[in-house]
């Protein structure tokens, strides 16, 4: 698989901080409840923390309290890429970003929201980054 942004480890290391590299490039999750936009609630476009691609809007987050910024659906279908993903002893999916490859969260589905496709893609803030739209 190539991503249209395709940089050496390091200089996504170099470029990121510690805590980003972790979560984008190693994907780790950052702490529940922790993440500076779990509650947001601003008007806006979530971008790719590595990239800038933009990934979501705040038209389609919603409170799924479960620590994390959620989201029912991507901004397109084509800027994330879905993975099945085998580790940690489960079957989830991870979401990446499809212009460089960076780990964003995991989209589950059927959990019940109330939400128009029932997904929730669970996010790490510190894979996005908000730009809130001028008033
Ligand atoms: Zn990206």
């Amino acid at each position: 698989m190539s991503y249209d942004v395709d940089k050496p480890d390091e200089q996504w290391r170099a470029e990121l901080t510690p805590a980003e590299y972790a979560v984008l490039r190693q994907a780790a999750t950052e702490p529940a409840f922790t993440g500076e936009y779990t509650d947001t609630k601003a008007k806006g476009v979530y971008s790719c923390r590595a990239c800038g691609a933009e990934l979501f809007t705040s038209t389609t987050k919603f409170e799924s309290h479960c620590g994390w910024p959620s989201f029912y659906d991507p901004k397109d279908s084509e800027a994330v890429e879905l993975i099945q993903d085998r580790s940690h002893g489960m079957v989830r999916t991870e979401v990446r970003c499809a212009r460089c490859g960076s780990h964003l969260g995991h989209v589950f589905e059927g959990e019940g929201y109330p939400t128009p496709t029932d997904q929730r893609y669970c996010i790490n803030s510190i894979s996005l980054r908000l730009t809130t739209d001028e008033a």
